[in-house]
């Protein structure tokens, strides 16, 4: 019932405050978004007004953060979520943004268990404790398709800490998910991208994936959205996992002449 009452209140607030088509029109021809339906768009549009409206966002240093700005950044972080609908990002509130990249603490445990800490030169970070971190000049390289995207990066790892505060690479599964079928693609994929990373053999992915099962995940996800058929064809197993995760079908929106027939009159050039 609770959730009846704040739906209806979202649904009446977003009547009421639509992003006007002077900001919404330029964003929507970013590649990223590219070949979405009308209804996809329309879509889109509320989930990225409802962002703007329920998250924080606090520009750090000089930077002014403008109108077309905030919805850049929001068409880009919805994408994920246009078929998972906003309660995916209900657990959390706050955006800081930089105008560059910047310097943060990290952390990390390597494979022999020693320690490492020291403060590192960030695109985005997506922290445990609540915000999101994005660096602007990064988010503006986004919504190109060259499978870089640090707007679906941290809010990857953001959908990923849903079941348990940290990001390990098994975010909860929809029903009808198997388990399994999630564990195997995405540890034979983690697999072979490590073993590219030691090889030193070049990839069309970013070798980052092979870091931890965690930024295997966020990274994939980059791929998945902004170059898929790389990801269909590389990890077919993952890309199918990830179509059922977001519910969205990338390969067909972008590539649709890969499931065409071939028109009757260029038979004749066979
Ligand atoms: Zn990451």
């Amino acid at each position: 019932m609770l959730n009846y009452f704040r739906r209806k209140r979202r649904d009446r607030w977003l009547a009421q405050h639509p992003i006007a088509d002077e900001l919404w029109l330029p964003v929507t021809t970013m590649p990223v978004l590219k070949n979405l339906s009308v209804s996809e768009l329309a879509r889109l549009r509320e989930l990225a007004a409802w962002f703007l409206h329920t998250k924080a966002i606090s520009p750090k240093g000089e930077l002014i953060f403008s109108d077309p700005m905030r919805v850049i950044l929001a068409a880009q972080a919805v994408l994920p979520i246009l078929n998972l609908g906003f309660e995916a990002y209900d657990d959390w509130q706050e955006i800081i943004i930089y105008p560059s990249q910047f310097l943060a603490h990290s952390r990390h445990i390597d494979p022999i268990g020693v320690v490492h800490e020291g403060e590192q030169l960030l695109a985005g970070q997506a922290r445990g404790d609540g915000p999101v971190l994005f660096s602007w000049h990064d988010v503006m390289e986004g919504p190109w398709l060259d499978g870089w995207n640090v707007v679906i990066h941290e809010l990857a790892h953001k959908l990923d800490m849903r079941n348990g505060g940290h990001a390990n690479g098994y975010p909860a599964l929809h029903h009808g998910m198997n388990h399994d079928d999630w564990k195997s693609a995405f540890s034979d994929a983690f697999a072979h991208l490590e073993s590219l990373a030691h090889s030193g053999e070049p990839s069309d992915i970013d070798l980052y994936a092979a870091t931890n099962p965690a930024e295997c995940f966020a990274v994939l996800s980059e791929v998945f959205f902004e170059r898929p058929l790389l990801l269909q064809e590389t990890y077919p197993a993952v890309y199918t996992q990830l179509a059922q995760f977001y519910k969205q079908d990338p390969v067909e929106r972008l590539h649709p002449l890969r499931y065409r027939p071939v028109p009757h009159f260029y038979e004749a050039f066979l």
